[in-house]
């Protein structure tokens, strides 16, 4: 029973003078091989020359701070359970009085942790997150020799306070139309607790 249309009938014809010299199959060859002499070449002399990353591309983790430069992460544990590669592990704190400059709400990650061995950059943590706080960036994870080395705590993950990273670009729209949600407006939660005190 014949299962595809894709069988071929296989010639047993005499090679013809031009196929046994086989000369005609070697100019044709090297006639590809010089055409793609003239063709743009798709590779790039890296490192002198860096490709240049699509917008979305997802590489190292910010922990992000608020606009007064406190820290947005409140250690709910959603990016922890959205991870599929169970790479995010956290330790809760309680944020004390006088500390509301550094944590944004009561409760904060004292410790946060990311495994970027475990990690495939899907970027399911960003999304799940309710608070805006983390979020993937277009820096390449480091080259290590050590494997505890990849695991990544606060020091690495929080951004400097000197040092803002821009994540504008990975604001989808559905994002943006969060923040403007009267009754989640998270990111004016500070002020109102600096006008109480
Ligand atoms: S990017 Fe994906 S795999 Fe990596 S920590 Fe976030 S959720 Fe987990
Ligand atoms: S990064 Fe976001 S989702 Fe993860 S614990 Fe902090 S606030 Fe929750």
């Amino acid at each position: 029973m014949q299962l595809t249309n894709r069988s071929k009938v296989v010639s047993n014809k005499e090679q013809s003078f031009a196929e046994k010299i086989y000369l005609p199959a070697i100019i044709s060859g090297m006639a590809t091989t010089f055409s793609h002499l003239f063709k743009k070449r798709p590779t790039i002399m890296y490192p002198e020359v860096k490709k240049e990353y699509a917008p979305v591309y997802r590489g190292q983790h910010v922990l992000k701070r608020d606009e007064n430069g406190a820290e947005r992460c409140t250690s709910c544990g959603m990016c922890a359970v959205a991870c599929p590669a169970e790479a995010i592990t956290m330790e809760s704190g309680e944020r004390k009085k006088g500390e509301e400059h550094l944590y944004r709400e009561e409760k904060y990650a004292k410790k946060y942790e990311i495994n970027m061995l475990r990690c495939i950059f899907c970027g399911l943590c960003e999304e799940a997150c309710p608070k805006e706080a983390i979020f993937l960036t277009d820096k390449i994870v480091d080259a290590e020799f050590e494997r505890d080395t990849f695991i990544y705590g606060k020091d690495k993950l929080v951004e400097k306070i000197d040092k803002r990273i821009d994540v504008t670009k990975r604001q989808t729209p559905e994002v943006l139309e969060f923040k403007k949600r009267v009754g989640l407006r998270h990111n004016e939660l500070n002020k109102t607790i600096e006008k109480k005190h």
